[in-house]
């Protein structure tokens, strides 16, 4: 463990067989919790040799599949099922899970901007450092789901950054495919620094995301293809016993690696999505328009389509402000083949 980390976890990483349930407590105090402590939930499933495998979500607190999908694995898994070692953390920001936010109301971060973290800083920046020092070291694989959020939502896709090493980088092509989502996605970010996953594949980590669905409502469909899709790449990593489920057809790979793929809102107003999601759309197609409710009279001004692609997001509350993202506009892609 990382001499700095102020965290006390009440589970052990290095017994050899065993399912331990417990939590990571974050020093945190607060007015009425003087000496108070942060949980955050963890489960750690160990059976002999194999990877180690650590899957999260509640990265952001409004992205629920995964915290179900996880939960569901903790209580389901026993030990025997297992080859390696199994790391769950259902909920990484619980408080901005409960509050249905993707910013934790600790402390104002969006945890995925944290990393690599600081032992010194807020709740989220203590445990991004936890993650950064001792879990991924720990791990081979990290999973790390997420949705669109309240803000945006996404053809149901897992998705990856293109990683520079080809070894690194096909190992992910190969776990991306296994989550059996129609559609697997290249994105890069164009919002700033410092992600989980980017910290990870710094580390050498076979990393998986994912983007499935997202806004308010989660449909049961979403959700049951969460919980197959995870248990099919944790086969896949030789970390769950079991059969690998084959893809009945090839995964259509997109990519939306251009910042000019990011379309935002070009004033504040009152946004129309024009497209269904996943359609596939040409140049100079109206994917939406930003009205404006204080002047009807007003032309709304239209967001347009920069090339022929796919929706493959689009934004989830009508209400934006200058400067929101309203679409993301992906292109057929194969990644096998790129440099
Ligand atoms: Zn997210």
């Amino acid at each position: 463990m990382s001499a700095t980390t102020p965290i006390h976890t009440s589970v052990s990483f290095d017994l050899p067989t065993g399912r331990q349930c417990g939590h990571l407590a974050i020093p945190y105090s607060h007015n009425l919790g003087g000496w108070a402590n942060l949980r955050v939930p963890i489960c750690v499933i160990s059976n002999g040799p194999g990877p180690t495998v650590l899957v999260l979500a509640g990265n952001h607190g409004d992205e629920y599949p995964g915290q179900v999908a996880i939960g569901k694995l903790w209580r389901e898994t026993q030990a025997e099922q297992v080859a390696g070692r199994l790391i769950l953390i259902p909920t990484l920001s619980p408080p901005a899970a409960k509050a249905g936010t993707r910013l934790s109301p600790l402390d104002g971060r969006n945890f995925n901007r944290c990393f690599p973290g600081d032992p010194n800083g807020t709740p989220s920046e203590i445990l991004a450092h936890y993650l950064t020092t001792v879990l991924f070291p720990l791990s081979d694989i990290v999973i790390d789901l997420h949705t669109g959020g309240r803000s945006m939502n996404f053809v149901p896709c897992a998705h990856m950054h293109l990683v520079p090493d080809q070894k690194q980088r096909e190992a992910m092509i190969a776990a991306t495919e296994a989550f059996l989502t129609d559609i697997t996605f290249l994105y890069t970010d164009i919002a700033g620094t410092g992600l989980l996953p980017a910290e990870a594949e710094r580390q050498g980590k076979i990393v998986i995301t994912t983007e499935l669905g997202g806004g308010e409502a989660v449909l049961a469909s979403v959700h049951r293809l969460c919980q197959s899709g995870l248990r099919n790449v944790l086969r896949h990593c030789g970390v769950l016993r079991g059969e690998v489920e084959q893809r009945k057809r090839p995964a259509r790979w997109v990519q939306a690696l251009s910042r000019e793929d990011y379309l935002f809102a070009p004033e504040s107003g009152l946004y129309e999505n024009c497209v269904e999601l996943g359609e596939d759309v040409q140049r100079g197609a109206v994917l939406g328009q930003v009205h404006f409710l204080e002047q009807p009279s007003r032309a709304p001004i239209p967001v347009l389509a920069h090339a022929d692609g796919i929706l493959i997001a689009n934004r989830a509350p009508s209400l934006v402000g200058q400067g929101d993202c309203v679409a993301c506009l992906a292109h057929d892609s194969a990644p096998r083949r790129l440099p």
